[in-house]
């Protein structure tokens, strides 16, 4: 495969990871989340998912000693990346002078720094997310009201069970609140399974990352009323419609026109069903 032309092929003189997890003490903290991915192929892999990122700026969460940042910028990528860890500053510091220009490290909580404002332009996502605050920023990426948003695109790990709530089907166990989110107005996909035994330190369970591409917003609805109708019905998951929607205002009038059965439990009403009666509320 032909490296792009912008620089990056600086980026085969780069120490293996686990050196650079040696020269700068970075055990990993269990308080962070942190359970790093050392192998350049799978990095370079996940990478990949969004396509082309030659040119494209990317916001990342949570690079650690670099290791998804570095297959970023090896794609030719911009790359915006919010640590926490101060331990981990020197390294990516590093990173930075081998990809000139192409690296920004911001120090600090992706839970309280907004990528519209540090980037500017439209942006990818890309995180090895830590899992402490992994569905609280997905979360956030998805409910937000201004849609299409700002990203073009998200590429996250998750612990697998999270991402397959956020891929599953009405029907299924783990159909939820998550999965109406992920899909009402985006198109997600479970893109690969990750094995534990690929992280140090390996966490307990399996992993996966999940793509994301926005889709248009349907016609008339807005994400308070899917908000609303799915924490309504879903919080109550075991009880018919009827009884869980009971305090969303207009909710069972809405039931009535879409023609859905009332005696129905939420985990059986499809995506394009809540779709259809947050339009009617
Ligand atoms: N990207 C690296 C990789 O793939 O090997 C590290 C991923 S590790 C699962 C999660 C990273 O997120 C850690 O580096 C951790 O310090 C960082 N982190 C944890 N909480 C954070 C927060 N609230 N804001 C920014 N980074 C955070």
């Amino acid at each position: 495969m032909a490296l792009p032309d912008n620089g990056a092929d600086t980026g085969s003189a780069l120490p293996p990871l686990r050196d650079v997890i040696k020269r700068h003490g970075l055990a990993a903290s269990k308080a962070l989340g942190q359970n790093f991915l050392l192998d350049e192929q799978l990095l370079d892999r996940i990478a990949a998912i969004p396509g082309d990122l030659n040119g494209a700026q990317v916001y990342e969460v949570g690079p650690g000693p670099g290791g998804l940042t570095r297959a970023l910028l090896r794609a030719g990528a911009f790359v915006t990346a919010v640590e926490r860890d101060k331990r981990c500053l020197p390294a990516l510091s590093e990173l930075a002078d081998v990809f000139p220009g192409k690296l920004r490290v911001i120090e600090g909580d992706a839970m309280k720094i907004d990528p519209v404002a540090e980037i500017g332009a439209p942006f990818h996502i890309a995180s090895n997310l830590p899992y402490n605050v992994g569905t609280a920023l997905f979360t956030g990426w998805m409910a937000q009201s201004e849609w299409p948003p700002k990203w073009l695109s998200l590429t996250l790990m998750f612990q697998r069970e999270v991402a397959e709530r956020i891929v599953a089907k009405e029907g299924s166990a783990q159909y939820g609140r998550l999965s109406v989110l992920g899909q009402w107005r985006s198109t997600a996909k479970l893109a690969m399974p990750v094995h534990r035994s690929a992280f140090t330190p390996p966490p307990k369970v399996m992993s996966a990352v999940v793509y994301i591409t926005p889709e248009a917003q349907p016609e008339g609805t807005d994400i308070r009323q899917i908000e609303a109708l799915t924490a309504a019905a879903f919080g109550q998951r075991r009880k018919m419609l009827r009884q869980s929607l009971k305090g969303v205002p207009g909710a069972l009038k809405a039931l009535e026109a879409a023609g859905i059965d009332p005696e129905r439990r939420a985990e059986t009403v499809s995506v394009e069903e809540w779709v259809t009666l947050a339009r009617g509320i």
